[in-house]
């Protein structure tokens, strides 16, 4: 890629059943506008406290390289929830699903706007996020709270169990 590429953390957090394929067919979107420099494994995490039957939810983390600013990475992960969102089922009938793509730091930005919050503000409450994101980023320190992912998750009280999704 050409120019300044920025690094950015995201996380891609979906429930349905074929999330797997989903995150793939997601990965080899973003390759349009970046570079995919690390993927986690994927993660899941226990529906707690919803509908009996509600499909367990799935977190992967990845690192990507991108020329784009952090509004303008936004609005491209936001149409890609928008492409994942709904997906043809059989006939005219249609399936929501639902795609979650959070940009959890942008190098070390502080960004507080209406539409961004930079870093993620409840990254360190959740550990779906946190275990992910220490298998691949847990040097990286949180520009707020002054402390890397691995120290914040060892700190972290979240007790929610997350985990590894065996992906054979
Ligand atoms: P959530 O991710 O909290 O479950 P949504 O994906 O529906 O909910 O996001 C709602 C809004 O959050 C988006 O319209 C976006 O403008 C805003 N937002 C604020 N900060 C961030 C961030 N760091 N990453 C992604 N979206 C963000
Ligand atoms: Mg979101």
């Amino acid at each position: 890629m050409k120019g300044k590429d920025y690094k950015a953390c995201l996380l891609l957090g979906g429930n349905m059943n074929d999330v797997q394929s989903t995150f793939v067919q997601v990965l080899a979107q973003m390759e349009e506008f970046s570079d995919v420099l690390k993927a986690s494994g994927l993660y899941k995490t226990k529906a707690w406290g919803m509908e009996e039957g509600t499909p367990d939810f799935i977190n992967q983390a990845v690192i990507v390289g991108t020329p784009l600013k952090p509004e303008a990475l936004l609005s491209k992960l936001q149409q890609i929830e928008l492409d994942f969102g709904r997906v043809r089922k059989n006939g005219d009938d249609y399936e929501s699903r639902t795609i979650d793509i959070d940009i959890i730091f942008f190098e070390d930005y502080i960004i507080r706007s209406e539409i961004l919050t930079i870093p993620h503000p409840r990254m360190q409450e959740r550990n779906f996020v946190l275990v992910p994101l220490v298998e691949i980023a847990e040097n990286w320190k949180h520009p707020v709270l002054g402390k890397s992912v691995k120290q914040i998750l060892e700190e972290s009280i979240d007790s929610l169990e997350v985990i590894a999704v065996d992906e054979s």
